[in-house]
Order: C-alpha cells, then sequence, then structure tokens
C-alpha cells in the first residue's frame, strides 16, 4: 500500500463524500463499510445549500439531486391551532445561491455510491469490512483492525485512518474509551412516507405542533403527472416517563397502532395527518439521540467525521450537510499541510469544538426553539404571534441558528470554494 494512501471506516455519506473529495485532489483512498450490500435505506433528509455548495463542485449537481429529491421552497412552524408561528423562504428563493434539497436518504446514499465506484474504481468501497480498532505506528502510520462478513479478520495499513461509521463508531469508542453512553432526551419519534399531494408553496417544510408533540413533513420527490409526491413525515413524542428507548434501536419497524392515536386530532381544514399516515406503506421507530460533544475527534492520524464524530439530533436537518462539509473542510486542509497528522490537528482545531457547539443547540431543539418559546409564553395558545414573538425576535432567531450551522445566506455566498477548481494535494501530484 502507498504511504500516502487513506484508510475510511463507514460509507455511509460522511466517508462516500470523503472518498469524492479525496480522490478530486488527487489522494488515494479505500472505504470499508461493514454492510454486504448497500441498499437505499432510511427516509427524507434535507441538505442545507452549503453542503448542495459542495456537491456541486464535485460534480453532482441539480439534474442529480432532482433524480433523488426536490429543491425545498419554505421552511414553517403552525402552532397546534393550526396558525402560523414563522415561515421563510428556503434555498434560492431565499436568495442563496444554491438550493436546499429534500432528498430521499437512501436513494441519495446509493447516487454517492455510484460516483464513487465510477470515479475511484470498484475496488475503492469493501463491503463486508466491519473496522473494529486501530493501532498507531511508530513511523507514524495507522493500522485498521477489521473482521469481514464471512468471520474472517484482518488488517490494513494507511497513512490515515478517518472513523466515518455513524453514532456507533468503534473508532470513536477506542479514541474516547470513557465517552458517556449515548444521550436520549425523552423523544421517540416515527417516520415513513406516503403519496400525497404537497401543500403550502409545494416543497414546504412544516413543523406542526408543540415542542413535546409534533409532525413534521416535507415532500421529497417531484410531483408526478398526477400531482403527487413522496412526503416524508416524521410525527415526534416527548415522553416524561421512563420510556424504554434502547427497544427503538435505529429504524425499528414499527406499527401505526402504536402511536397514531396520538396524533388523531392533528386535522385541519388544510392537512389531515391521520389520513398521510394511514396511506404509509412502512413505518419506523427510532429515538432521537446524539453524544456528549467530545473534547478532540483526532488521535495521531486517525479522525472521526460525520455523526462519529458529532451525532446530532435531526431537529436542525444538518447531520448529513455537516458530514459532507466536514469531508470538505478535510479536503481543504490536505491542499495546505498534505496527507499528514498536522492536516488532521488543523481539522479539529477547526471544527471539534463549533460543531460541538451546534449539536447542543440542536438538543436546545435548534430552531424548532421557536415552539419553545411560544409554550413559554402562551402556553401554545395564540391569535396573533406577532403578540407572542415579535417578528424581528422570530428572524433574529432564525439568524442566528443560521450562523452557528454555517449557512447564513450573505456569508455563504460571499465565500470562496472551500476547494480550489482542480487543486491538488501538491507532494501528490509532483
Ligand atoms: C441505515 C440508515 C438510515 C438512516 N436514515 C435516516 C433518515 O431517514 N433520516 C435522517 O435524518 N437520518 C438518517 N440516517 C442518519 C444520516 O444518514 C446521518 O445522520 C448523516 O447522513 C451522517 O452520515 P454518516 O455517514 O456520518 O453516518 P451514517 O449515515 O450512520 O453512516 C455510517 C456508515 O458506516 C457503516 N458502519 C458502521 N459501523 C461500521 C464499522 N465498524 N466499520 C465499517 N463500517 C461501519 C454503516 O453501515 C453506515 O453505512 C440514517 C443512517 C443510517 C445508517
Amino acid at each position: 500500500m502507498q504511504h500516502d494512501h487513506v484508510l475510511i471506516a463507514g460509507g455511509g455519506i460522511a466517508g462516500l463524500t470523503l472518498a469524492l473529495t479525496l480522490h478530486q485532489i488527487g489522494v488515494p483512498c479505500t472505504v470499508y463499510e461493514s454492510v454486504r450490500e448497500l441498499k437505499p435505506l432510511g427516509v427524507g433528509i434535507n441538505i442545507q445549500p452549503n453542503a448542495i455548495r459542495e456537491l456541486e463542485d464535485l460534480g453532482i449537481g441539480e439534474g442529480e439531486l432532482d433524480e433523488v429529491g426536490i429543491p425545498a421552497r419554505e421552511w414553517a412552524l403552525v402552532g397546534l391551532n393550526g396558525k402560523d408561528i414563522y415561515s421563510e423562504p428556503r434555498g434560492k428563493l431565499a436568495g442563496y445561491n444554491w438550493h436546499q434539497y429534500a432528498v430521499h436518504r437512501g436513494k441519495f446514499h446509493l447516487m454517492l455510491y455510484a460516483r464513487v465506484l465510477e470515479r475511484l474504481g470498484r475496488d475503492a468501497v469493501q463491503l463486508g469490512h466491519k473496522i473494529t480498532g486501530y493501532r498507531k505506528e511508530a513511523d507514524g502510520s495507522v493500522t485498521a483492525q477489521l473482521v469481514r462478513a464471512d468471520g474472517t479478520s484482518g488488517e490494513v495499513s494507511g497513512a490515515l485512518l478517518f472513523g466515518a461509521e455513524g453514532i456507533h463508531s468503534e473508532v470513536r469508542a477506542q479514541m474516547h474509551p470513557d465517552q458517556p453512553d449515548i444521550h436520549w432526551g425523552g423523544t421517540i419519534m416515527w417516520r415513513g412516507t406516503a403519496r400525497s399531494v404537497p401543500i403550502r408553496s409545494g416543497s414546504s417544510f412544516v413543523g406542526l405542533g408543540t415542542s413535546r408533540h409534533r409532525v413534521v413533513f416535507y415532500p421529497i420527490s417531484h410531483p408526478d403527472k398526477n400531482g403527487l409526491a413522496d412526503i416524508n413525515w416524521i410525527a415526534e413524542k416527548t415522553f416524561d416517563d421512563t420510556h424504554d428507548w434502547t427497544k427503538s434501536g435505529w429504524f425499528r419497524e414499527a406499527h401505526l397502532a402504536d402511536f397514531a392515536h396520538d396524533f388523531s386530532d392533528f386535522v385541519y381544514d388544510w392537512f389531515n395527518l391521520p389520513e398521510l399516515l394511514q396511506k404509509s406503506e412502512k413505518v419506523y421507530e427510532n429515538p432521537m439521540i446524539d453524544r456528549d460533544p467530545l473534547p478532540t475527534w483526532v488521535d495521531g492520524p486517525v479522525a472521526l467525521l460525520g455523526d462519529a464524530a458529532h451525532p446530532m439530533y435531526p431537529t436542525g436537518s444538518n447531520g448529513a450537510s455537516q458530514a459532507i462539509i466536514d469531508a470538505r473542510v478535510i479536503g481543504r486542509i490536505m491542499l495546505d499541510h498534505g496527507v499528514s497528522q498536522a492536516s488532521l490537528a488543523a481539522y479539529d482545531q477547526e471544527m471539534c469544538g463549533p460543531v460541538g457547539g451546534l449539536a447542543l443547540r440542536n438538543r436546545g431543539a435548534g430552531p424548532f426553539g421557536l415552539l419553545n418559546m411560544v409554550e413559554e409564553r402562551c402556553g401554545g395558545v395564540f391569535e396573533n404571534i406577532d403578540e407572542v414573538i415579535p417578528p424581528a425576535e422570530r428572524s433574529e432567531f432564525m439568524l442566528a441558528y443560521q450562523k452557528a450551522a454555517g449557512f447564513a445566506r450573505d456569508t455563504l455566498n460571499a465565500a470562496p470554494r472551500t476547494i480550489p477548481e482542480g487543486a491538488k494535494v501538491v507532494e501528490l501530484a509532483a
């Protein structure tokens, strides 16, 4: 193996975006993914304009994204009484140079996988290879231990190892053996998709209800000739008692009977949740979980990214976007510092603190914090929202979140490309 070869544990959105980025800047890498076959798993996720910009710079443009999702036009919060609390345009309609996309996570993931195989070759992703740990070598390189799907074990060596294996990361567990358990704040989410006619702008993200009892829904496909699109929905309920969240696992299949009765009142003249739920083929249950921020994402030649580094509540719709940004920042820093431990140290210095802070903001409800404010101020009952939270305060609250998440419009539009076109890591290109 070349002395500059990079190992990536995990072929999710973080790992595959990193592979595409390293390939773009001329750094060889291999992705080790535990599952034997990648399938289109998951339901809807949002990809914010800052990450769409990076995908575009990777040669993944609107044409391809429109195959797996739809540009989001509006983000809205609505009270349990059906009245608007806040709404704002999104993506290009809000003056960004890039759309925000609402995509089917599984289809988007498989699209990235296809691009990796096309550009890096079929051997670049080793399926059925679970990374179980690492050893730092005296010469500064790293050896990763793995178990194959056939039960055999082995080792691979590289200059650097990236742990991109999600919230249950083994690389993270070794790097931080005393890390606290997964954190659950009391909320269970039931998710699914159903064919229906999109409402409001035709591509609106709507959060409806209270901070402890709400539904979020938005289309994740363009409508067909009959006007029907895939509508992603997430019904969320926060429990006071000791509900056993560990049974929910990650994407456990569930039944409408488990929860639909709690949402039978979500019926309005503009939206009928019980009807939407009835049209859903499959329903999944998962707990809203994250982990406490880490003091560092780096251990010598080993670094974390994506959910392995900063699993977040989905309240800010930015878990996947942040995974993409992590990968791009690593690429940018490598252009200056090469395939080196110095690159990882600089990445840690720039990202670990601020992104940990963002994860805590999401734990505090992220942009849904407006719902908490409505409840604190009027118990969720209002006639005129302007008397509860004046428009300027609502806008200020949202802007603060967007700044923290790195997608404040003017800053993003004015920023140069993260990775200049055609840039390569010099020591390798020479
Ligand atoms: C099956 C699945 C479905 C999801 N569905 C949704 C959804 O509907 N909505 C939503 O908001 N978010 C969903 N997510 C989470 C979302 O994709 C992530 O928050 C975000 O994209 C960041 O991705 P990531 O690549 O860091 O982590 P992940 O998406 O978790 O990807 C990690 C990858 O690493 C692999 N892996 C795990 N352990 C090892 C190991 N030891 N060695 C090698 N490989 C390993 C996993 O199989 C996976 O492919 C889902 C994640 C998964 C894995």
